[in-house]
């Protein structure tokens, strides 16, 4: 066994870009938290490709985003994972999940739940529970939701602190299958995550959100819990955090010791300017050295430099 084996901790952290664009640098920093976070653990860091929704891919995403990692100096242990090609895990999972009877068939459609959600004067952002009673059906085109319970989904992010969301109330019943077949990201991020044995979940603070539905699904199928931080997101000049939808740019791989020592920056991890002029190389093996989760700003905020695009 070598030495990296016998010092190698259990930690497994991972990334998990969907390819609906290519790398911008908000997408950097989350790849730079979580990476940081297994390395100073002497864990592993996984690569996973999220392509489970073809309609939203964007051509020519996965390649860059994957050379721009590689150009950046991340290395990755283990063969990358797609979505794409896991289908079979999901529908595996889909079925314990009706078997066991948390999960019912449902057919509405979007004006259809906005009037019930009138009809009752419900909370709009919950499912109103109009299909509740009918059975799942596996092999039909409707969506497959989760019937939630009053259960509160309690755990602590390791930056963000203590959390507690009731289920029925805050989240209700959710879909783990779309109508169009397509399997939905809770899901598959559940099954990926317990899957590749992830201990810690390392991500923006966007998808705090969707933890409790992760949690929730990790209850059910009897997998155990990692531990979450979510960092920080990187907001732009108008408020918006950065992302397709705002037009953030690409980051190029020519960049990335400027990049690389801004995400560093941005998570407070107050590197000093000269190191943008150090190798990649060196950039890591300060940032792996001198990485502390206590220093990480936890609310969201904009850069004070532009990243380079
Ligand atoms: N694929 C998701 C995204 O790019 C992230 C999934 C996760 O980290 O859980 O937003």
């Amino acid at each position: 066994m070598s030495p990296f084996q016998l010092n190698r901790s259990t930690y497994r952290g991972r990334f998990a870009p969907s390819p609906t664009g290519p790398l911008h640098f908000g997408s950097l920093v989350s790849a730079v938290g979580s990476y940081l976070q297994a390395r100073k653990q002497n864990g592993q860091w996984l690569l996973r490709i999220d392509d489970i929704d073809p309609p939203r891919e964007q051509k020519g995403a996965v390649k860059h985003i994957i050379k721009t990692l590689d150009h950046y100096g991340f290395e990755w242990d283990e063969e990358i994972l797609y979505q794409s090609q896991r289908y079979d895990f999901y529908q595996n999972a889909l079925e314990q999940l009706v078997d066991k009877n948390h999960c019912f068939s449902c057919q509405c459609s979007r004006k259809n739940i906005q009037y019930h959600v009138e009809k009752l004067d419900a909370n709009p952002h919950i499912y109103p529970g109009t299909c509740r009673n009918r059975p799942a059906k596996n092999s039909s085109t409707d969506a497959i939701r989760i019937k939630s319970i009053h259960q509160h989904i309690r755990f602590k992010d390791l930056l963000q602190g203590d959390q507690c969301v009731g289920l029925a109330d805050e989240i209700g019943d959710f879909i783990i299958r779309r109508s169009d077949g397509l399997y939905a990201y809770q899901l598959a991020t559940t099954v990926d995550d317990a899957e590749q044995a992830i201990t810690e979940v390392v991500r923006g603070s966007d998808l705090l959100s969707s933890t409790p539905h992760q949690y929730y699904l990790q209850q059910l199928l009897g997998y155990s819990h990692p531990s979450y931080l979510h960092l920080p997101l990187v907001i732009n000049i108008e408020g918006e955090k950065l992302s397709k939808q705002t037009f953030a740019k690409a980051i190029e791989p020519e960049d990335a010791t400027t990049n690389l020592t801004l995400a560093l920056q941005f998570l407070g991890q107050n590197p000093d300017s000269e190191l943008s002029k150090a190798s990649t190389e060196d950039i890591w093996l300060w940032a792996i050295e001198h990485w502390q989760v206590h220093s990480i700003p936890p609310h969201s905020h904009s850069m004070i430099e532009s990243p380079h695009g």
